[in-house]
């Protein structure tokens, strides 16, 4: 079982967006300044917000006390302990199921999150799954 083919009908432009938050090998998110990355994040959020319809959450990056990442409803806050794509994915989708008053568990997180990154970047997905940094593939 695999969360990577989970969801198939993820709208394009958020794959697209997706992809260009990552950056491209070299200058990934990874490389950039603590301040760059979530400069970049912000502006994911942004568009995802948009795209999605909902009210933009507030992010926290480098964010203390939050395990590996968390999602506050009644802040509508993000926070992320380090600069995790998959993390900020996940964060996101909780925000979505929360605010759309739709079902929201650590499973359809967790499939959308992964499914969304494999879509994005395939290849880095495979290397992350290799290199055991997804704590779900
Ligand atoms: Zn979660």
């Amino acid at each position: 079982m695999t969360y990577s083919t989970k969801y198939r009908d993820l709208k394009p432009y958020a794959i697209e967006k997706t992809r260009a938050m990552i950056g491209d090998k070299g200058n990934t998110i990874w490389k950039q300044s603590k301040t760059r990355q979530a400069e970049i994040m912000e502006d994911w959020l942004s568009e995802m917000s948009k795209t999605y319809q909902i009210d933009k959450p507030t992010l926290k990056l480098y964010a203390e006390d939050c395990g590996s990442g968390m999602y506050v409803p009644e802040l509508n806050l993000i926070l992320l302990p380090k600069c995790s794509v998959v993390t900020l994915l996940h964060e996101f989708k909780h925000a979505l199921q929360m605010q759309k008053d739709r079902k929201n568990t650590e499973k359809i997180a967790r499939g959308w999150s992964i499914s969304l990154f494999y879509r994005a970047k395939p290849k880095l997905y495979r290397t992350a799954v290799r290199k055991h940094v997804l704590l779900y593939a």
